[in-house]
């Protein structure tokens, strides 16, 4: 018996959805809007050299000093800049019940967050200027490759640096679970070192399971909310489509677009920092002097907001091809379906959700073309077996 759409969800769950689009819609354009402009009021006029300057002369204005404490001024800006939407979404969030953070956590994560990015943008600024003042000529080769290296090593360490930065893992207890879990991986033959959880019912009541890292370092992680709110078929079928990602090496994949980004990115800034109307523009002298960065960022970041759209296009593919793989691998259509409907409700997600801003934003498709894909699935099963839903192979 199939589910009709319209019952997927109650009237009151849509109306639950819609006010909270229209509570967290102005936040999230407001936040992206803020955080472009600002990089580009910098990067494309004075100020931004002006603060890299200020900041340098801190340490006695030498083009290291300059690289480095510009770098951290510069984060500093944007990191205020940011604050008071993070501010404003975690209220939101608690309000809705979906954030369970304390405020000494939210600090926490927003001060180990901030030293992050600061910490690699000084590292990748000091080395930037490095070697465009040493390498004047060749240095986009140089940034070109050592970038693509750098990618390629911060994916793999991930989930053994970063990730235990902000969350505690746990191997799946022995039990029927895990036995139920390691039967799947099991039957789709991708070897798979651990299934972890995280503590993420810390920080949210939201339910979410992903992959990352490749290699030594790849491991399926599932929040400990997802374990806690869904059943054992509804955990297997969300497993099935983390191992599809493994099965289709999508994080490596994902890694290699990431890397080829980056030298776009190094191929278009060598190119801008050439053009004399951005040097007078910004009040810089090119490519090696350390009062460039802001002009970096911004330049970097427009070509992100342009390319933005494309890696979510492709993003959103690979996440259809991983739902196609648990519907293969498990057989299950109903465990997808009710899986989705939960998590519509528990993440209280966009159940009616406006195609332009999928095309541009989402990474995932909206839980409607999830759930109308199993549909889909089902329908296209029960046709070619005349009936007969027997679990495939
Ligand atoms: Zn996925």
């Amino acid at each position: 018996m199939q589910t009709q759409p319209e019952a997927d969800f109650t009237p009151e769950q849509y109306a639950r959805s819609r006010a909270r689009k229209r509570a967290t819609a102005p936040l999230r354009y407001g936040s992206m809007a803020t955080g472009l402009l600002v990089v580009c009021a910098l990067g494309f006029s004075p100020l931004g050299s002006g603060l890299s300057r200020a900041a340098g002369n801190l340490a006695g204005g030498g083009w290291i000093a300059t690289a480095v404490l510009g770098a951290l001024a510069l984060r500093i800006v944007l990191w205020l800049a940011a604050l008071p939407f993070s501010l404003w979404s975690e209220r939101i969030n608690h309000a809705w019940g979906l954030s369970t953070r304390t405020r000494q956590l939210y600090w926490l994560d927003s001060l180990r967050g901030f030293l992050l990015l600061a910490l690699l943008l000084s590292g990748a600024s000091l080395g930037f200027f490095a070697i465009t003042r040493h390498a004047p000529h060749t240095w986009p080769v140089i940034v070109g490759a050592t970038g693509v290296a750098l990618v390629f090593v911060f994916s793999f360490l991930l989930p053994v640096v970063v990730e235990p930065m902000f969350n505690r893992f746990r191997p799946l207890e022995a039990g029927e679970l895990r036995e139920r879990l390691l039967g799947v991986a099991r039957d789709s033959g991708v070897r798979v070192r651990d299934v972890l959880v995280s503590d993420a019912s810390k920080r949210t009541t939201a339910d979410n399971a992903y992959v990352s890292g490749f290699g030594r370092t790849r491991r399926i992680v599932l929040w400990d909310t997802t374990i806690e709110h869904c059943t054992t078929e509804e955990i297997a079928s969300v497993t099935a489509h983390e191992l599809g990602h493994a099965a289709r090496r999508d994080v490596l994949v994902g890694t290699a677009l990431s890397a080829g980004a980056v030298a776009v990115s190094v191929a278009v800034l060598a190119w801008a920092l050439g053009l004399g109307a951005l040097h007078g523009a910004a009040n810089v002298t090119g490519a090696a002097d350390p009062r460039a960065l802001a002009l970096c960022a911004a330049v970097s970041t427009v070509l992100g907001s342009v390319l933005g759209p494309l890696f979510n296009g492709y993003s959103r593919r690979i996440e259809r091809r991983a739902d196609q793989y648990a519907l293969d691998l498990t057989g299950d259509p109903a465990a997808m379906i009710s899986t989705w409907r939960r998590l519509g409700v528990q993440n209280i997600a966009d159940l009616e959700p406006n195609p332009v801003s999928v095309r541009l934003f989402a990474t995932h498709p909206p839980v409607p073309a999830r759930l109308a894909h199993a549909r889909e699935w089902e329908r296209s099963r029960t046709a070619n077996t005349g009936g007969n839903s027997d679990r495939p192979r």
